[in-house]
């Protein structure tokens, strides 16, 4: 077993963040930190467009951020969510930046890129590679900090609770069973605080942009600790996603390609955005993902194209080099040739319930970054608001557990009484081969029934194939040893679950959400 002062799962911009703020506030207090995969594997890591934030206020203003928010969120966003993270949001950049991340600029001042949505060039961001950037100097910083503990290649099982004690209840959060990807060992970390900063469930379908890791399993384990966890309903698919996958992965191609010039094109080649909205390619994204939607549904094709032929090929080479390479390596000249695209599932708007610190509906058990509801995004996210949002709950998250650690702490003897986990038999090859069968038939049910247009029958065929994948994997979890990937694919039956039963209780067409029965 192991024990920490604060536990956090999941190493992206969040938890990274969250860590080293709080290592720096409170030097005398143990941080561990565990990821699923190396350090640097998670969603921040693919990040292309950067970080929105006000920094020009010539042509800029808060209050202009704070409508483009809204707009996106066909209002349902909360206000005054929305009004702090705008505000905070320059502090949080500035901080980065004094932690080692370095961003574009233009002449003295930073260089702001635009996207669909924004109504000026606000975008900070370090050339088409913004989260990779960021990552580095964030896992640089906290490496630099002697206390806080890296945990690679761990996975989180279970959060540890009240139903887990044989001795008093607190009813809180007490850490986290875990186990290792390497030899499957199941670790008891016992906490004081613990953090859910686990990122996207983008894998709960068959496109994604996010990575292979990305599969809820913040949401997963918060959910059968019966933490509050809403808004799954709101998926953003990405518009423009490279067709085909590159080594079995969908690659992005960023909004910001389309914010210097890049027009979406059928597959007769026509520039359709004029048809849908006035906006037109730098529409927001939900509106754009069911353009092309329809594009593709009309002409019985399996992508549009993205046409950056118009853009001045200095600027392409200068602002999206990492795009230029990959699309070169599939022999696609995207100065000369279009671009084949198509959306993709995105990035989950909603997640774990959480007030303005990060708190969860579980006393002790902060959210932070894309696991968790905060109420910035409603139904639909602004592009390049995550990022954002990451920075500042992770900020707030961090001074609140900060002042709780200077309260009385339950003693170590409490934790000490904390079972370990029970072990079970061996697995063997056939049951891992039925996982990963498992995983791929809950990925098709997800985009054939649950993707960008739903109807009530799609959602009701979509319940009636998950509950099958469900019993299997519940078999599967009673009868074997719990591994890595049926933890993971538990997470996945979980998240897909919610999904659809929050979708089915949405009973109008708002942001991302669109059922073709409201029409
Ligand atoms: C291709 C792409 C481009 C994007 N571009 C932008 C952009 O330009 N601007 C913007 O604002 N947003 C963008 N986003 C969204 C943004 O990147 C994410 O919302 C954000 O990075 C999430 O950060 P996070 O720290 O919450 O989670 P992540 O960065 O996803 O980190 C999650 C962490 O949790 C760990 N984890 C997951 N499960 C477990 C487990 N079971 N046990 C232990 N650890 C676990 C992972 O290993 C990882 O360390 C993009 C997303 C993608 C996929």
């Amino acid at each position: 077993m192991m024990h920490a002062d604060v536990l956090v799962v999941g190493t992206g911009i969040a938890g990274l963040s969250f860590a080293v703020r709080l290592a720096e506030r409170c030097p005398e207090k143990q941080i561990i930190m565990i990821s699923k995969r190396d350090l640097l594997e998670s969603n921040t890591k693919y990040a292309q467009g950067g970080i929105a934030v006000v920094s020009n206020f010539t042509n800029d203003s808060y209050a202009d951020h704070v409508d483009d928010t809204l707009k996106a969120s066909d209002y349902t966003s909360d206000p005054d969510v929305v009004d702090f993270v705008v505000r905070e949001g320059p502090k949080r950049v500035q901080e980065l930046m004094d932690w080692g991340a370095q961003f574009d600029k233009k002449g003295t001042s930073l260089h702001l890129g635009k996207e669909g949505g924004h109504s000026a060039e606000r975008i900070v961001h370090h050339k088409d590679q913004s989260g990779l950037h960021i990552q580095h100097a964030l896992i640089a910083k906290a490496r630099s900090l002697p206390n806080i503990t890296f945990f690679e290649n761990f996975s989180l099982v279970d959060l540890i609770t009240d139903h887990h004690l044989s001795t008093t209840a607190h009813g809180k959060c007490y850490g986290a069973y875990v186990i290792s990807i390497e030899d499957e060992r199941i670790v008891k970390i016992t906490s004081q605080l613990t953090v859910l900063s686990t990122g996207g469930a983008g894998q709960v379908y068959a496109h994604t942009t996010n990575p292979n890791a990305a599969t809820g399993d913040g949401l997963g384990a918060a959910y059968r600790a019966k933490v509050r966890v809403e808004n799954l309903h709101f998926v953003q698919f990405h518009p423009t996603a490279l067709f085909p996958k590159v080594d079995g992965n969908t690659f992005l191609i960023t909004e910001a390609m389309r914010g210097v010039g890049g027009v979406l094109r059928n597959i007769d080649g026509e520039a359709f955005m004029k048809d849908y909205d006035e906006r037109l390619d730098l529409a927001p994204r939900d509106v754009v993902s069911r353009a092309i939607h329809s594009e593709m549904k009309k002409h019985q094709t399996s992508h549009v194209f993205l046409d950056a032929t118009n853009i001045d090929k200095s600027k392409l080479q200068q602002e999206f080099p990492n795009i230029m390479a990959t699309c070169l390596d599939i022999g696609i000249d995207i100065t000369k040739a279009y671009i084949p695209v198509l959306p993709a599932a995105h990035y989950i708007c909603g997640g774990i319930d959480v007030n303005e610190h990060g708190q969860s509906s579980l006393p002790g058990l902060y959210a932070i970054g894309e696991c968790s509801h905060t109420g910035l995004h409603g139904a639909n996210r602004l592009a390049s608001n995550s990022l954002l949002e990451a920075l500042v709950y992770a900020a707030r998250a961090a001074e609140h557990a900060a002042n709780t650690l200077s309260e009385p702490l339950l003693p170590k003897s409490f934790f000490d009484a904390i079972p370990a986990w029970l072990g079970t038999e061996d697995v063997s090859n056939e049951r891992v081969k039925r996982i990963s069968l498992l995983r791929q038939e809950l990925q098709g049910i997800m985009s054939q029934h649950v993707g960008i247009v739903k109807s009530g029958e799609s959602l009701r065929q979509a319940e009636k194939a998950l509950h099958d994948v469900y019993m299997s994997t519940k078999a599967l979890y009673q009868e074997d040893k719990l591994t890595p990937q049926l933890t993971t694919l538990r997470n996945l039956v979980s998240v897909a679950y919610l999904m659809i039963k929050q979708s089915q209780k949405y009973t109008k067409n708002k942001g991302v959400y669109f059922n073709q029965d409201y029409v």
